[in-house]
């Protein structure tokens, strides 16, 4: 029996499917390779190249394999992006996963899990955000995800596919090996830019705003290591199939950096000035997204290993080194 990962070759997903692998699973890739590279997945492993939208695709895979669980992490995720392009997002997001849980219900595959997100909850209503705090996106990204857990809950109801959907904060880092880390073309995430300004590609970093209600002026993010990310999905699917029992759990550290925190402590992993440019906001960001992941720590037992901003930047920075130009090298 195998667990589908649907966009394995992701920045998310390509970390979960070696961490998957390290725990002696039998895997499936599936990505449409879109944004996803074909090189960020063992050449051992089962890989499907299609879009979940492609439902006579979706269902010889489902077919070919015997596929007890699937881990869905096969979406667009820019939030800027989604307000200047909602159909974009409702088509891909909304519309891939209702493909894909169409094509479970037909081979009676009850059990996924799902990435959602931080941006479920929109404006947090207080600090850290809680699971059962309110959830009103503001952005189109934010709602199709939110669609979806609702969708899932339905499908619970209506077809008992158990699911467990994760909200992810800011998650960033590598791969320990510097094999496999973030590379997004183009790229917008805070730490990957960073680096690219202690590579020499980029003369200074933005900082969008500075007079935020925070203690420097600057957002605040709660940063989590995508190896700590991916060994939550693997607990998730253990839980899961052990209690039949559908959850969402926030995934963060709990602890809050400023933009300016970031950058100084790329400084020190770097050795590089990091020179910046403070400009206004970036329209859709809160000043501070700040998670509870107790529930996690409890239920699942996670305990993040790479808590440590540091340990994360000097993580990212081993591939950036290893892989100046992504996986183009
Ligand atoms: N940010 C910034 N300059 C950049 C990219 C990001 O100041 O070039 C800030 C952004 O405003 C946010 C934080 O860094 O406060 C993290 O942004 P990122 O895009 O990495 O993640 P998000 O919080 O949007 O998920």
């Amino acid at each position: 029996m195998s667990i589908c990962v649907c966009g394995g070759a992701g920045y998310i997903g390509s970390h979960a499917v070696r961490c998957l692998f390290d725990h002696g699973l039998d895997i499936i890739v599936i990505d449409n390779l879109s944004k996803g590279h074909r090189l960020s997945v063992d050449p051992n492993i089962p890989f499907y190249q299609g879009d979940l939208r492609d439902r006579v695709f979706l269902d010889k895979v489902f077919s070919e394999n015997k596929i007890e669980g699937v881990i869905h992490f096969a979406a667009d995720s820019l939030v800027g992006e989604s307000v200047l392009e909602p159909l974009k997002y409702y088509q891909n997001n909304v519309m891939g996963t209702l493909t894909l849980l169409e094509v479970m219900n037909q081979h009676k595959v009850k059990t996924i899990i799902f990435s959602s997100t931080a941006a479920t909850y929109g404006e947090p209503v207080s600090t850290p955000i809680l699971e059962e705090d309110p959830t009103i996106p503001t952005s189109p990204y934010g709602e199709s995800k939110l669609a979806v857990e609702k969708l899932l809950k339905w499908c619970d109801h209506a077809y008992g596919i158990k699911y467990i959907a994760l909200r992810y904060f800011n998650v960033a880092g590598a791969h320990p090996s510097g094999d496999i880390g973030e590379d997004h073309q183009p790229e917008s995430h805070l730490i990957p830019l960073i680096l690219n300004v202690a590579l020499g590609k980029s003369p200074s970093l933005k900082i969008f705003g500075t007079d935020y209600p925070t203690k420097d002026g600057t957002c605040i993010r709660d940063y989590i290591h995508v190896m700590d990310l991916a060994e939550a999905h693997f607990l998730a699917l253990n839980k899961v199939q052990e209690t039949r029992q559908s959850k969402i759990y926030n995934l963060g550290n709990g602890q809050g950096y400023s933009v300016q925190e970031v950058i100084q402590t790329a400084r020190k992993v770097t050795g590089h000035p990091i020179p910046t440019l403070s400009i206004e906001r970036r329209p859709g960001d809160p000043a501070i997204l700040l998670a509870s992941s107790q529930k996690a720590c409890d239920e699942l037992g996670w305990k993040p290993q790479y808590f440590e901003l540091s340990t994360i930047i000097q993580s990212a920075w081993a591939f950036h080194q290893k892989h100046p130009n992504g996986f183009s090298d």
